[in-house]
């Protein structure tokens, strides 16, 4: 039996050879001379082939595992200036959830570290800045720089995701509302453009290149380095949640918050999210792990006849040196000006790192109990601060009836801490929303969390902003046709088309993103 499978295998490994030999391109690209390794392995093919969605797969002709900025730049270039061209897509951790970093026929650079591993971060302590390879994930990023007792200032609620991965979408977290998103934060990329030419950008030296970069969903180029701001680490975060059963209570005191954010640190928090809360299964709370049967109130006592219940979660960083009595009045302070359920106080005191990587420890329980790995038909809006009340009605209250088979996170944040020249499109509003329906589909005979209803949910929800005129923006956009780019874009899209065709003129990067069809 053994004998057959591998008899088996050997004869699918030279029909991929045989059919490698025969694309002149890929066969070329053995040629190219370069540090790490371009993989046919089926392995390499299937990871690179899905995504944390599991909804969507394409699979490449090859992967490469890069050593350097080189090799991706060889790699691009090739794929530029071959007479037949083909795809490159750049993935990150793969954790997109429509195949936005895959591509059929193509090939994968899967930036994560691989054996061949390139530079590792390198910190400035003096200018408080990180230099990092564009495929390094985050929770590595915080471990170099916490040696230095440094760390980045915006982050995402999760860590296992790429730098670069999340640089083309935005990178956003509650500390959104004070720094900005993670595109705000970056001072300097090394980028690898669609012609293959590496190119060090900033504010100052091709800064069209820089600009288009971040939030440019991997369209313009493939980030090789970025030098992301730091700050002193805080050591200790104090972790507060509140409840309110009024939506407009709700959103007025996240709103309030998150207007303090030119006070000085003692008089404001740093982090402001909040979620919605339709009931209290694991599925639907996996991230709330706080709500421990310890609390003195139990959640349901508080929603009366099973209304929905939205939580504030705010956190104060503080320092081993900072007084705890004067953290405790801080925090006092803040929380005396806010109305929320007066008996619905939840407080967690732990380390700074514990707080950052706390998804993580979610992800261990669902993973346990096998509900990590299934299809994700997430749906991630920006809605307009005026019409977030008609969006709880038609939403929150309404399509979403008592199941939500996942999170729903919603918090504000401060359009002027967001760069207007970047790619990323937000609310024509001060001040937008982030509604995260964080949804997962289980195959477990309950037709509501289906992946078919989940989907067709996600579709009435677009559908009710569309016919309620509600102004969303899609966060890490989903979209087939190039007309719904168009619209999403509105007036950003000649700009968006002319930087395409100066970086990307052969259309040949990030095309599991599906703005633009390749020209070849
Ligand atoms: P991939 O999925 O691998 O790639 C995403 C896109 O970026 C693709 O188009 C790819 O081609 C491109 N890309 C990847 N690397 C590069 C590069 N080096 N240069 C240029 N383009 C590149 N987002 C938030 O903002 N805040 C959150 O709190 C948050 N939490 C999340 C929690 C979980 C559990 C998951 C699954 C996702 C979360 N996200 C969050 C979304 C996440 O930011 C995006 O899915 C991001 O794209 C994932 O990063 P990745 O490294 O896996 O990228």
């Amino acid at each position: 039996m053994a004998g057959k499978l591998l008899l088996l295998f050997a004869i699918c490994r030279l029909i991929v050879i045989v059919g490698l030999t025969l694309n002149p391109t890929v066969t070329d690209l053995f040629r190219v001379g370069i540090h790490g390794k371009l993989s046919v392995d089926p392995h390499d093919i299937k990871s690179a082939s899905m995504d944390f969605g599991k909804t969507t797969r394409n699979e490449p002709t090859a992967v490469l595992h890069p050593a350097t900025a080189d090799d991706v730049a060889k790699l691009v270039k090739l794929a530029y200036q071959s007479s037949h061209g083909f795809s490159v897509s750049a993935r990150g951790h793969g954790h997109s959830i429509n195949g936005q970093s895959q591509t059929a026929n193509g090939v994968v650079i899967q930036m994560s570290r691989s054996g061949r591993s390139p530079a590792v971060p390198e910190v400035c302590e003096k200018k408080m800045y990180v230099d990092v390879w564009g495929g390094e994930l985050w929770i590595d990023v915080l471990k170099s720089t916490l040696e230095y007792g440094l760390a980045p200032k915006s982050w995402t609620d999760y860590l296992y995701l790429s730098v670069g991965g999340t640089l083309s979408n935005a990178g956003i977290s509650g500390q959104a509302f004070n720094h900005g998103p993670q595109i705000s934060n970056v001072h300097e990329m090394d980028v690898v453009t669609g012609k293959g030419q590496l190119l060090t950008c900033s504010n100052d030296k091709y800064p069209e290149l820089f600009h288009s970069v971040l939030g440019g969903l991997g369209q313009f180029g493939i980030v090789t380095r970025a030098r992301i701001a730091l700050e002193p680490s805080p050591q200790r975060v104090r972790w507060i949640r509140v409840l309110y059963s009024n939506f407009s209570a709700f959103t007025h005191d996240q709103e309030y918050l998150i207007s303090l954010h030119n006070k000085p640190q003692s008089e404001k928090f740093d982090y402001i999210e909040g979620f919605v809360i339709v009931d209290e299964g694991l599925i639907n709370n996996w991230r709330s792990s706080f709500f421990s049967p310890k609390n003195p109130v139990k959640i349901s006592s508080l929603g009366a006849g099973g209304n929905v219940l939205y939580c504030l979660e705010i956190t104060k960083n503080y320092y081993d040196s900072s007084n705890p009595e004067s953290i405790d009045q801080e925090v006092e302070g803040l929380l005396k000006k806010l109305n929320f359920i007066p008996a619905s106080v939840f407080t967690t005191d732990l380390p700074y790192v514990d707080f950052l990587d706390r998804v993580h420890k979610a992800e261990l329980k669902l993973r346990s109990k096998g509900l990590w790995e299934v299809p994700h038909p997430w749906l991630n809006l920006f809605v307009p601060k005026s019409r977030i009340p008609d969006f709880d009605k038609g939403v929150f209250k309404g399509i979403l009836g008592n199941k939500t088979s996942g999170p729903i996170l919603i918090y504000p944040m401060n359009k002027n801490k967001w760069d207007e020249k970047s790619s990323v499109v937000t609310p024509d509003e001060d001040v937008f929303y982030l509604v995260a329906l964080l949804r997962s589909a289980l195959d477990n005979g309950e037709e509501t969390l289906t992946l078919k209803h989940l989907s067709e949910e996600n579709r009435k929800i677009l559908k009710f902003c569309k016919e309620s005129n509600i102004r969303v923006k899609q966060y890490l956009p989903h979209y087939t046709t190039q007309e719904e780019w168009m619209e999403h874009y509105g007036d950003k899209w000649q700009q968006i088309y002319r930087k395409k065709m100066e970086f990307d003129p052969r259309h040949i990067l990030a095309t599991g993103q599906r703005v633009f069809e390749p020209r070849f």
